[in-house]
């Protein structure tokens, strides 16, 4: 089981402080959000987590092991980012497998592991389509597949249904949540939604200003009976 831990992490951008020295023992393989108004340092929190930003101050565990200097690709984490950033000149199937491809794994394997990924994320029948001729649920969906094929033990997510409509939105909800019960990993994900974060989580982290607020159980966290 993935065990992720914070221990007074700190970002620093000049003289700004957006996270300041915040202390969290993740629950292991459940679902957690982290909940917050626009500049509160959720953003910069998942980033040092996954790597793409250093932390100024204090490390980052999971399974015991301090990740807080290891490339984002060495961690154990891998991120689906809110723009989906897929590759326009790639297939479906080949923005999938681009990771095990830079990782040296070779074609018929890149290829099974790709099929199944898509599969899980319900996309098998678009494989061959580019990415401009999908809907954005569809790209989005691309993007998870592509995060997940690293078989991270934590993923990433930074508001990762802030694009969508609606309608869509309340639907991807469901299916996250499905995912992360299937795949038994940790999830961290990134919104500004109270209703999101009570749709989705086990666990909520509150941040303001840098810090954490609350945390623990959502319906604890929103007094739900
Ligand atoms: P949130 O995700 O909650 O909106 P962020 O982590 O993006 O918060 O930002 C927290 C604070 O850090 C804000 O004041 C923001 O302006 C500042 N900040 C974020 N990224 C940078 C950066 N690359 N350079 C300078 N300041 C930054
Ligand atoms: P979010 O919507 O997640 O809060 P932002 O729109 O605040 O993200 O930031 C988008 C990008 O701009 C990030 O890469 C962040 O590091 C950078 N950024 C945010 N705030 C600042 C800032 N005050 N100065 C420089 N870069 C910033």
């Amino acid at each position: 089981a993935q065990d992720l831990e914070l221990v007074s992490v700190t970002k620093r951008y000049g003289a700004t402080v957006a996270v300041d020295a915040i202390n969290y023992h993740f629950k292991p393989d459940s679902y957690t959000c982290l909940l917050g108004p626009s500049g509160c340092g959720k953003s910069s929190t998942l980033r040092m987590i996954a790597g793409h930003e250093s932390v100024s101050d204090g490390s980052i565990l999971l399974a015991g092991r301090d990740i807080s200097d290891l490339p984002p690709a060495k961690r154990g984490t891998a991120m689906m980012f809110q723009n989906y950033a897929l590759f326009p000149h790639l297939s479906v199937l080949d923005n999938v497998a681009f990771s095990l491809k830079m990782k040296g794994v070779d074609s018929a394997a890149r290829k099974s592991q790709a099929h199944e990924m898509l599969e899980l994320v319900d996309l098998t029948a678009l494989a061959d389509r580019m990415p401009d001729q999908l809907s954005g649920g569809q790209q989005q969906r691309v993007a998870l597949a592509r995060a997940l094929i690293t078989r991270p033990q934590v993923l990433l997510l930074d508001e990762p249904l802030s694009a969508l409509d609606p309608f869509l939105r309340i639907r991807m909800r469901s299916e996250l949540r499905k995912l992360q019960k299937e795949l038994g990993i940790g999830f961290v994900h990134v919104t500004h939604g109270q209703d999101e974060a009570l749709a989705l989580a086990d666990d909520i982290i509150v941040m303001n200003n840098a810090v954490i607020e609350q945390a623990g159980p959502a319906r604890d966290v929103f007094n739900a009976p």
